[in-house]
Parts: structure tokens; sequence; C-alpha cells
């Protein structure tokens, strides 16, 4: 990195001398005079607020980071104008459910997201977070970031870093520990509380633990959102504890990446709508947000019985050395992961997305790994091979387990939103999930335009207001004057994701312009290198 910086310094310089050059032959004062009242304008398109409403014809202004004006305004008024004609323009996009928090401070650009129009990204799901955030928020303001970003405080994180990975309820000691630590980082800001209920060691909690740690929340006016404990046969049981602690926090709740993702349950939509209207009925705020496809992703871990892990990774090794318990392990790998109630060949569902020891298995099937090693492709042999990667310090894996008309379904909902469950990504890395790449595009691509399951002004309603008002982030998420300018500009006929499960890597097309807080970050379907975002702070 040094020899770049070296590399690079003459020109760094000559840019400075010019830029200051130029400052002062701006500053003339006959120039000062003549400054427009508007920073921008975006001319002549088809705008959609965001609130669900049909799009109307219009201008919007933008000055200081927030929209002045909408309405019809002469062009004259502004230093730069974008005519966007025949282009839609809404809101910038919320990503309510992300894991950014991993990766931002590394790369800062967070290209894979503003290709998809996202202005607004939400970390610190599924229980997860970099403790202390306030280190994070640092890092992050010294480095800054293309798009804004809030975080959440995970549970795991939280229960790990007071009892590491001990399978027993908190001690009154452990318990007050927790709760003052959640207290810490909703005071550096945290938008809420995340659970992951089937991850380590998140899983081995109760339901009064998560209760009683909500209970901090509540008093930021947080909000809980949670990968539930489970999202197959009993998803209904799993619904119903995150809506108790929501209910008796009196804070809105949440569920993370809602599917039904067991053939076991495929449409048997009731499982979820039920639990989640009732307590609508009786006045919990109970939301969804969901990614447009068929497939998962996680750590192969979750493909484990929890007590295998009990005490630490070493444990775990140790327990796999004894016959016996390997065969328990094995037996349970194949209940949760390789069992079909619908005959489907499990094997040829699961594909490696990123495994360090094995880079060369990244992007192949079980089935074809089992192939290339001159074994049978059988749930036995499949089982074995998933315990070795465990063994070999795991990997994580892409698991077809979703059917598609349970995905249309679910995104019917008024109350379910948009949002990719990704990450920032390193272009060419791996083979990440194409969700990291082409959530926002695809809905609108596949879900508005070819299948016609909601409309684009609903779409949009599912990306921006919704998200904006389910997280309180007042100020964003709807096209007002007096909003902070996160805009989002595409072409309707050839706005789309073309990241695949093959070729993940790969940007949407149709996007021409983003704009956060009033800086155009996309120009012409291309980054223009600045960090305008902003960290988003709870109340
Ligand atoms: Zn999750």
């Amino acid at each position: 990195m040094k020899k770049i910086h070296n590399t690079l310094s003459p020109l760094i310089v000559s840019v400075l001398l010019l830029s200051l050059l130029s400052c002062t032959v701006l500053k003339k004062p006959s120039d000062i005079t003549r400054k427009k009242p508007y920073d921008l304008i975006i001319k002549n398109g088809f705008i959609i607020d965001g609130t669900g409403n049909p799009w109307f014809k219009g201008d919007v202004c933008i000055k200081d980071n927030k929209i002045a004006r909408i309405g019809l305004i002469h062009e004259n008024l502004a230093e730069k104008v974008i005519d966007a004609q025949n282009l839609f323009v809404c809101p910038g996009f919320i990503d309510i459910h992300t894991h950014c928090d991993r990766r931002i401070v590394q790369v800062p650009s967070a290209d894979n997201y503003i290709y998809q129009g996202v202005t607004t990204v939400i970390g610190g799901n599924c229980g997860g977070h970099p403790f202390p955030l306030k280190e994070l928020y640092e890092k992050i303001r010294e480095k800054r970031a293309s798009v804004n970003f809030g975080c959440l405080v995970g549970h795991n994180t939280i229960r790990q870093e007071v009892m590491d990975f001990k399978m027993s309820d908190p001690t009154e000691e452990e318990m007050e520990t927790m709760k003052a630590l959640v207290d810490e980082e909703m005071k550096a800001g945290a938008l809420g509380f995340s659970t992951g209920l089937s991850y380590l060691p998140g899983i081995y909690s109760k339901t009064e633990e998560i209760v009683q740690l909500a209970s901090v929340v509540a008093r930021y006016g947080g909000i809980y959102a949670s990968h539930i404990r489970d999202q197959g046969l009993y998803i209904t049981e799993a619904i119903e504890e995150a809506i108790k602690i929501g209910e008796k926090n009196k804070i809105p709740v949440q569920i993370s990446h809602i599917k039904l993702a067991d053939d076991a349950v495929w449409y048997q939509l009731e499982r979820i709508i039920k639990p989640v209207e009732e307590a609508r009925k009786r006045g919990v705020e109970v939301t969804l947000d969901q990614y447009p496809y068929t497939a998962t992703s996680s750590g192969f871990t979750s493909s484990f019985p929890s007590w295998a892990f009990e005490g630490g990774k070493e444990n775990f090794l140790r327990r796999l050395k004894d016959k016996d318990t390997y065969e328990k392990i094995k037996s349970y790998v194949i209940k949760r992961r390789l069992t079909s109630t619908k005959g489907i060949n499990k094997p040829e569902t699961i594909y490696i997305s990123r495994y360090r020891k094995f880079p060369e298995y990244e992007g192949k099937s079980l089935q074809e790994i089992l192939l290339s090693q001159g074994n049978k492709p059988t749930v036995d042999h499949a089982a074995d091979l998933i315990i070795d990667i465990e063994r070999n310090g795991g990997a994580s894996g892409v698991f077809f387990q979703m059917d598609e008309r349970d995905v249309e379904d679910l995104m019917r909902l008024s109350y379910t939103m948009h949002g990719s469950d990704g990450g920032v990504q390193v272009l060419g890395r791996g083979f990440p999930h194409p969700r990291n790449y082409g959530t926002f595009p695809r809905v609108i691509a596949h879900y508005v335009r070819e299948r016609k399951i909601i409309s684009l002004e609903e779409a949009v309603r599912k990306m921006t207001s919704l998200p904006a008002q389910t997280l309180r982030l007042r100020e964003r998420g709807m096209l007002r004057k007096g909003m902070y300018a996160d805009i989002t500009i595409f072409d309707w006929n050839t706005f789309g994701d073309k990241a695949t499960f093959s070729n993940p890597h790969q940007y949407s097309q149709g996007l021409m312009y983003v704009i956060i807080n009033g800086e155009v970050v996309i120009e012409n379907g291309i980054y223009t290198g600045i960090f305008p975002g902003k960290i988003l702070y709870g109340h």
C-alpha cells in the first residue's frame, strides 16, 4: 500500500493545486453573487415518492444534502442539472437487513450496494455486530463510506463476550453484565437489538433472557430484529417467541429474512401469517423482511446440533473423535440438512460459497465435490463431507431450500419489505449468494416487470418508506421537502440484476444515478468515488 501512495503522491499534489486554483477562480465576488439557489435539479423524471402512491411528473431540487423543493422548476436555478427524461426517480433504497458491519471499514465504497441503488445499509443483524460499536463508528467516521450506515446490537456478540460458549442460563451477575453492554451499545447509537437464535451461542438462550435484554433497548426506542429459532416445522412457535419478546417490552418486532425453509412446510403460509396478523391485531408492530431468491446462505455450522459446540470449537473437534458421538452428530446433520419430504436430492442443492482451506471447491455442489473425490453422492457421504468441512475450519454455503411460490406470496404481504441479508463484497472473491449484488434490481426486474407480483410503486415502498418507518429513520425513505436527498434513478426498461449463482460478482444494469446526502455517487451508471454516507444513530 505504501508503494502505491508514494507513486500517487505527485498526482495528488497536482490535483490539490488544481483544485486550489479553481477554488480561487470560483470565489471571485461576481461569481458568489450569481450563485444559484439549488445545488442540483433532477429534471423531467417520473417521480415515485416512496409512499406507494403512483408516479407523477416533476423535478426535484437539492440544496445542502436535503430535498429543497419538488415541482416544476426552471433548470437555470441550479448549479448542476440531471436530465431524468424517461427515467424513474425514487428514494434511495434502504437495506434493513445486512451484515455490512463486517467489511464496511475495509471496503468503504460498498460497491455491491451502491450499484443496486441502495443508499442506506443496516448492519448487526442475526445476532452479530462488531463490539464495541463505538470503535466501529470511529473507524467509519475516519475512513468514510459511500452509503449511510446504521447498526443493531447483536445478542450473540454480547452473550459470547460475557459467557463465551456456555450452554446454560446466565447467572444474575452475567445478566447484569450483558444488560450493561447492551446499554453501552445503545448509548453509542445502535438502532435496536438483533438475535440469531439458530446460531451459536444465542441458540443456548431461553426466551426470558432475551426479554430481559430487550428491555434495555426499549428505553432507547430501539427495535427488536430476530433471526428466529426455526424456519421450518416450528416456524410458528419461533415467530411467536419473537413476538412475545417485542410485546413484553412494547417494541417493534422485525422478523428477518422470512421464508419457509423446509420442503415439509412449503405452501403453508398460514404458519407465518397467522401469528403475525394476530399480533398486529393486538397492536404489536410486527414486520418482515425478505430476499428475492429460493436459496439461503450461511455457514455450515448451522447444520450441526448446538450441543456439539458446547464449550467451543476445540470441544467440537474432540467430540468428533468419539465414534458414538460422531454418529449422533452425523444423524443430526442428515436430518437438518439432507432430508427431503418431497424426494429432492439434497447433495445436489447445496453449494460451497467460501471455503478458506479448499477454495477449489467454491462454487461446487456437495454432489460435484463427492464425485470429484471418487465417492458416490449419497446422503451418507454428503453428511461426512459437511462434518469434514467443519473440521477444516468451516465454510459458508448456499442452500436451495425454498419454493418460488412461497417467495412470491410472502412478497405480496403489505408488511414485508426487501432486505439482502448480504454484506460488503470484494469483487471476484469466492462465490457469494447473488443477493449481495442483485436483491433490489431483481425485485424490480423479475417480480415487478416480468412476473407482475407487485406494482413498481409498491416495490419501491417496500425498499424505502417501509424500512425507514420500521427503523424510525424519520428523515429518509421518501421524496419530500426537508428529507435527506438519498435518491435512486433508473431506466424502467433495463434496470435489473445480472448476478447469478454461478456468476455472482456482477453489478446491476439500467441504474443511471444514485445520490446520497445530496451528492452524486453514481453518475451515468458509474461510481464517482466519493464517500458522502453518514452514520445513522438511534434516538
Ligand atoms: Zn440470519
